[in-house]
């Protein structure tokens, strides 16, 4: 696509890069077919095709609008367009480099700007969103349907292991799951023990950054970002073999602090070493198949075998192009898998989105919840917190992490 990049960014560093990728589209169209708010709102403008023209308009100098950020904002950043496209354009990026300048033009005003604002300082903070989460759950009945759909019941998290073995990885808590689902973390850390591996807790790190970032808070992200790294580091020199994460909402957007510092002449290498050292935790199980094996060849007797619906985070399917790994596991532990149609959709949570957009993310929950239910499975499982809450909201089947079922599976 041939563009002409307005004085104001042709030179900077993001011009430069969205112009390479403005250049790789070759305005084909295919990315529309997979594109969950096309396929909702069927407007070419709520499609990857209409925002990245929306977005090299405005990067060519033409006054963005109100009107161009609410298409901006409709985007559930799914890349659901980018595991389709045959030219390789990597939307994802353009849409974070549209996405600051307009934000620089387009100022948001009363309710929107004050609910985003409430956004980047609470979820961030795991302490302060843990006694919110609290609160909401003391008055759950009586909270407006959008919040009470965000307050899951409350779950035990089983005992940790305390074991030290010589194989050591690092785990992200993160900010809103630890005090959503305690048992996430809890039970990878005990299948991990199993498999002769400890997960370390950097105390106090927190958030990773990515929903500042997807806040248009990115100096805040980078921030959050540095302190991550610091912590991680030394870790990482002291031998542990990787960082693993249990959502893979985090994970995409660790993986990518190699291009959110790649200007920091102090942090650049550090945050390329880190990004490097990032695994979901489906590919590190999925790396241990033989203890595994042995270990639920122990466990057999106690099998479920319930009838399973899988549904891979965005983060996970598109983001990370992690593909395969948790259907693998869950398969190799005796679950029986129900096709899903639509795999490729998105769910609509999209971190804040199903918060921000919230009658789009029903509709696209609601979808999701019919392809997930048709092969009437006993239990629905994802990869990341923020999906599994907005997908209970909506059905009665449970809906639960994968290495949940996993941990069960090996038995006490
Ligand atoms: S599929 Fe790729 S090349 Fe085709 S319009 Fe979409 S982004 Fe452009
Ligand atoms: S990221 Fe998802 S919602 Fe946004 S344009 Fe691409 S496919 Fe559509």
């Amino acid at each position: 696509m041939e563009t002409h990049l307005a004085d104001f960014i042709k030179d900077t560093r993001a011009g430069q890069e969205a112009e390479a990728i403005l250049r790789a589209c070759v305005h084909c169209g295919f990315c529309t077919a997979t594109c969950p708010t096309y396929q909702v709102l069927g407007n070419e403008l709520d499609g990857p095709r209409g925002r990245i023209y929306l977005i090299k308009s405005v990067l060519e100098g033409e006054e963005p609008t109100a009107r161009t950020q609410l298409h901006l904002d409709r985007c559930l950043n799914c890349r659901s367009c980018e595991t389709t496209c045959p030219s390789g354009v990597q939307y994802s990026r353009l849409l974070d480099i549209g996405r600051e300048v307009v934000e620089a033009k387009v100022p948001r005003r009363g309710r929107a700007r004050l609910l985003r604002g409430l956004l980047r300082n609470t979820l961030p903070h795991a302490g302060l969103f843990g006694v919110a989460l609290g609160l909401g759950r003391m008055v759950r009945s009586l909270l407006p349907r959008v919040l009470r759909a965000k307050v899951p019941e409350q779950r035990g998290a089983g005992i940790r292991p305390s074991r030290l073995h010589p194989r050591t990885m690092i785990e992200l808590a993160g900010c809103v799951q630890p005090s959503m689902y305690p048992n996430i973390n809890a039970a990878a850390a005990r299948v991990l023990d199993r498999l002769g591996i400890t997960l370390l807790d950097a105390p106090g790190v927190g958030c990773c950054g990515a929903v500042r970032f997807h806040l248009d808070a990115v100096g805040a992200a980078r921030e959050d970002a540095r302190r991550l790294i610091d912590a991680w580091l030394p870790l990482l020199e002291a031998g542990a073999e990787a960082i693993v994460m249990t959502a893979s909402g985090c994970g995409v957007h660790v993986r990518d602090y190699g291009h959110l510092l790649q200007d920091d002449p102090v942090y650049a290498q550090k945050a390329a070493r880190v990004a490097a050292a990032v695994r979901d935790l489906s590919e590190v199980i999925v790396g241990e198949q033989e203890p595994l094996a042995r270990l639920l060849e122990g466990a057999r007797k106690d099998r479920p075998g319930t009838a399973t619906a899988f549904h891979s985070p965005c983060t996970l399917q598109h983001g990370q192009q992690v593909r395969g790994a948790v259907e693998a596991l869950l398969q190799a532990a005796g679950y029986t898998l129900r096709t899903v149609a639509d795999r490729h959709m998105c769910c609509g949570a999209a971190g804040t989105y199903s918060i921000l957009e919230p009658e789009l993310a029903e509709q696209l929950r609601d979808l999701k919840v019919t392809a997930l239910t048709a092969g009437s499975p006993g239990v629905i499982v994802s990869a990341n917190a923020g999906c599994i809450a907005h997908l209970q909201a909506g059905t009665s089947v449970p809906v639960r992490h994968w290495i949940e079922l996993i941990d069960e599976s090996l038995g006490a």
